[in-house]
């Protein structure tokens, strides 16, 4: 299929220690597809709302049943991605957001029961419909990868996170590439609105946007997993993420087939 779009979801994680132990407001609020944000510095200011392909709820406990848990996510996303990718088109799943607001837990999760996140589920699946040579009369030779699972370092500002030296210039490189791949969204995404395909695009301008050209705009299935906090001292941040995953659900991938030109 061409010029899919991106499929964009996000997902709000529980509270932390340091959340919980300064009392913090949860800010976010979900329903349905959409998820809105309030500023806490202006309460009585509308929430900001934004619809995304996903909105997840992980912000309580499985016995909520709005409760968003791992095998959910990856039901709908990576169970997706990876049909795709037996169809022969390349695949990318990416997180995005601060650090600490769940991109490692969305992309790995951890090693206790029901919290393998969507990298290790999708690893599973992939193997078993591999071996599930259920016909003996058949034989089935399967190949795949390109896929693409991607765990971004956090992007919030440099400003706001204290680093100084190594880090601080670690932070600088991370910065650009975060920078860079918000330029590159925006100019896709403009792209994609005025349905032309001549602007110049800044793969170039950073090592992860070469690395993802292909999954921004190019020759992929994509999706993209924003992590939340649901805390009133990160809403900068959480609101710069969601702008970022409203701008990204513009990106359209014109995605073809790969034939196997040995077939
Ligand atoms: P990031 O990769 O964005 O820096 P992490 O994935 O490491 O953030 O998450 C920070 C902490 O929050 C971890 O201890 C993680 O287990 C926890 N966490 C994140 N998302 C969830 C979630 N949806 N449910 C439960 N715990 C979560």
């Amino acid at each position: 299929m061409s010029g899919a779009s991106v499929k964009v979801a996000v997902r709000v994680r529980p509270f932390n220690s340091r959340e919980t132990s300064k009392e913090s407001k949860c800010i976010i609020q979900m329903q349905g597809n959409s998820t809105s944000i309030i500023n806490p510095k202006n309460p009585k200011e509308a929430p900001k709302s934004f619809s995304f392909d996903y909105s997840y709820w992980s912000h309580t406990s499985p016995e909520d049943p709005c409760f968003a848990s791992q095998s959910r996510v990856y039901n709908d996303i990576g169970k997706e991605m990876l049909l795709h990718a037996f169809e022969g088109y390349n695949v990318c799943i990416f997180a995005y957001g601060q650090t600490g607001a769940g991109k490692s837990y969305t992309m790995m999760g951890k090693q206790e029961e029901s919290q393998a996140g969507i990298i290790p589920q999708l690893c599973e699946e992939l193997f078993e419909k591999i071996n599930d040579n259920s016909n003996e009369e058949m034989s089935y030779s399967v190949e795949v990868s390109k896929i693409s699972l991607v765990d971004l370092a956090g992007s919030e500002r440099a400003d706001s996170t204290g680093a100084k030296g190594t880090r601080l210039k670690e932070g600088a490189n991370i910065n650009k590439s975060l920078t860079t791949l918000g330029k590159v969204i925006s100019a896709l995404a403009e792209v994609s609105k005025k349905k032309k395909k001549t602007d110049f695009i800044p793969y170039r301008d950073s090592v992860l946007t070469w690395l993802l050209r292909e999954n921004l705009g190019g020759n992929s299935r994509t999706a993209m997993v924003a992590a939340l906090s649901p805390a009133d001292i990160n809403y900068d941040e959480t609101l710069s993420t969601l702008r970022y995953a409203d701008r990204a659900k513009q990106i359209k991938c014109n995605a073809v087939i790969n034939e196997d030109p040995n077939a």
